[in-house]
C-alpha cells in the first residue's frame, strides 16, 4: 500500500473545499491542471471523508477512467466497490467508483457525497445533469484542468442556482513549472494547413472546433507530412515523440513516412484489442519505437512523462483538447529539462502558449469575451528565421530580431524560411483560386513539382493551397513574372546557403 502525501497546494486545496462547504456551497469545482496530481487530491478528498464516516461515490465518463480510479484506490488501501455494468462489484459499500452511464440508468447510489471525474463535461451532458439534480442537497466536487468550459456556472431553477457555485484553484501551470512538478517548453511553428472555408461545429466540451473529417481533408497531404518529418529530423530527431493527427488514416501515413525515413514509429487506436494496444506503448516506454501516432485516443488518461516532443498536426480551435493533448508532453521525468512542441496545425498561433495562465472562472453561459479574445494581446508569433513561436520581438531561439520584410535571407535554403519573411499578400478566394489556377498552367508547361507551386502560393498567402480547386488556366504575364522572381530569390537562397 502507497501512503498518501500530500503536496501543500494539495492540501490547502482540500482545506479550502472543507471551508467552502461549511460556508453553504454545495457544488465546487476543483481546478487543477494536468500534472497538478488529481490522483492525489481524489485520494486525499476520500480518506478524508472516510474519516468522517462519510459514504462517498467517485464518478467517471469511461471505462477505462473507472478502472483507473479502482486500481488508484486499491494502491492507496481505499476499500471500494465498483459499478460499472456488469463489471460491477458491491463487496463495500461506503466508497464506490460508478460509470456515469450506468448509475444514469441504474440511479444514484446511497451515499453523502459525490466526486466527479473530468467535470468539464457535465454541463453537455444530461446524464450528468440528471445525477446532480437527483442529488440535489448533498455535496458535489469535479475535478477539472478544464473548468472554463461552457455552462458549468450556468443558473438551472430545478437547481436553484448555478451548476457549480464555486471553484478552487489548485494550482496553476506557471506555479507548477516553477515549483518543478512540471516542466516548460519551447514551441515551433514552421507551417500550417489552410482551413479556410472550413466549417466549426460544437464538440462535446460545448466548443467550437474543426470536425475530423475537414481536418483529414486540410491535413492529409504527403508534402505537408513530409514537412513534419523534415522538421523533426532538424528539432527533434532521436526523442520520444507522440503525434496527434487530423484522424486514423492522417495518423498512418505520417507512420509510413517515418517509416521511409528510417525512424521507428507506430499508430495505435481505439480499434485495437487491449492486448495489441498494451504491446504498441510498451514499445514506445522502452523505447524501441520513437514515435507513437494517434488521433485522439492518447489525449485523456494516457501518462508517458519520459516523453520529451508533441507533434501537433491536427488543426484544432478547442482551447480543452489542445490542453490535453499538450499536457502529454509537459510532466518531468529523469534527464528532461524542457519539452518541445512542433506545432503544424496553427494552434499555437490561435490559441497561445499551453503553459499561459487561463481565464479562470465558471462560464455562466452569459455572452462575454472569449477566452481566446482575452488572450489575444500576448498571442505568440513564429520567429521568421527559426519558426520559434516567442512573443518578444527578438528571437530568444536563434537571436533574430526583423527589421523589415526583406531583411532575412534563408538561413539554410530551407523553403520554410524564406516563406515567413515574404510579405503576405492579402487576397480573395476568387483571386486564390485565380493564381493557384494560373501556377497549375505553368506547372502543366514547365514541369513543375507539386510541392513547388504549392510552396509558391503558400509565400504569397501564408497558406498551403489545400481549399483551391485543382483547375489549370493559361498563367497571366504577372503570376509568370511572380514565378521567374522568386525562382531567382529561391536559387539564390540555396546558392547562399551552400
Ligand atoms: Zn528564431
Amino acid at each position: 500500500m502507497t501512503e498518501l502525501e500530500l503536496r501543500p497546494y494539495q492540501a490547502a486545496a482540500i482545506q479550502s473545499l472543507r471551508l467552502g462547504l461549511g460556508e453553504g456551497y454545495l457544488r465546487q469545482m476543483l481546478y487543477g491542471p494536468t500534472g497538478c496530481g488529481k490522483t492525489a487530491l481524489s485520494v486525499g478528498l476520500v480518506k478524508g471523508a472516510r474519516l468522517k464516516g462519510k459514504r462517498v461515490a467517485f464518478l467517471a465518463n469511461r471505462i477505462q477512467l473507472v478502472e483507473q480510479a479502482s486500481r488508484t484506490f486499491r494502491k492507496y488501501g481505499i476499500d471500494h466497490g465498483v459499478i460499472q455494468g456488469e463489471n460491477s462489484r458491491r463487496e463495500y459499500e461506503n466508497v464506490l467508483v460508478c460509470s456515469i452511464q450506468t448509475i444514469a440508468k441504474r440511479g444514484i447510489p446511497d451515499v453523502d457525497f459525490i466526486i466527479i471525474d473530468e467535470a468539464h463535461g457535465v454541463a453537455g451532458s444530461k446524464d450528468y445533469r440528471g445525477i446532480i439534480e437527483t442529488f440535489a442537497g448533498k455535496p458535489v466536487i469535479g475535478l477539472s484542468a478544464s473548468p472554463f468550459a461552457k455552462g458549468l456556472g450556468k443558473v438551472y431553477d430545478n437547481l436553484g442556482g448555478p451548476l457549480f457555485e464555486r471553484m478552487v484553484i489548485a494550482s496553476s501551470i506557471r506555479e507548477l513549472i516553477d515549483d518543478g512538478f512540471l516542466v516548460d517548453c519551447d514551441i515551433y511553428a514552421p507551417g500550417e494547413p489552410d482551413m479556410t472555408g472550413f466549417k466549426q461545429v460544437k464538440n462535446r466540451f460545448g466548443e467550437l472546433d474543426y470536425s475530423d473529417m475537414d481536418v483529414g481533408e486540410a491535413t492529409d497531404k504527403p508534402e505537408l507530412i513530409g514537412d513534419i518529418v523534415t522538421h523533426w529530423m532538424r528539432l527533434a530527431k532521436g526523442t520520444p515523440t507522440v503525434v496527434f493527427a487530423s484522424n486514423i488514416a492522417h495518423s498512418k501515413h505520417i507512420v509510413e513516412q517515418f517509416l521511409a525515413a528510417g525512424v521507428t514509429a507506430e499508430h495505435i487506436d481505439c480499434y485495437d484489442d487491449t492486448d495489441t494496444r498494451r504491446e504498441t506503448l510498451k514499445r514506445f516506454e522502452n523505447g524501441q519505437t520513437t514515435i507513437i501516432s494517434n488521433s485522439a485516443l492518447l489525449a485523456e488518461g494516457w501518462d508517458a512523462p519520459f516523453c520529451q516532443t508533441l507533434i501537433l498536426a491536427r488543426p484544432t480551435k478547442s482551447l480543452i483538447r489542445y490542453l490535453q493533448m499538450a499536457g502529454r508532453v509537459l510532466r518531468p521525468s529523469e534527464g528532461k529539462t524542457r519539452a518541445l512542441i512542433l506545432d503544424h496545425s496553427g494552434t499555437v498561433k490561435h490559441l497561445g502558449f499551453p503553459t499561459d495562465d487561463l481565464p479562470l472562472e465558471l462560464d455562466d453561459g452569459k455572452p462575454k469575451k472569449s477566452a481566446q479574445a482575452k488572450k489575444k494581446e500576448k498571442l505568440p508569433t513564429a520567429c521568421a528565421k527559426c519558426a520559434f513561436m516567442k512573443t518578444a520581438h527578438k528571437c530568444p531561439a536563434c537571436g533574430f530580431a526583423p527589421e523589415k520584410q526583406n531583411d532575412v535571407q534563408m538561413a539554410d535554403g530551407e523553403l520554410v524560411k524564406q516563406d515567413r519573411t515574404a510579405k503576405k499578400v492579402k487576397a480573395t478566394q476568387a483571386e486564390k483560386q485565380q493564381f493557384f489556377s494560373e501556377l497549375l498552367g505553368l506547372k502543366a508547361m514547365r514541369g513543375y513539382s507539386d510541392g513547388r507551386i504549392a510552396n509558391i502560393f503558400r509565400e504569397k498567402y501564408g497558406v498551403w493551397p489545400n481549399a483551391m480547386e485543382k483547375l489549370a488556366c493559361e498563367p497571366s504575364k504577372e503570376t509568370r513574372a511572380y514565378v521567374q522572381s522568386r525562382n531567382i530569390a529561391y536559387a539564390k537562397g540555396m546558392k547562399h546557403a551552400a
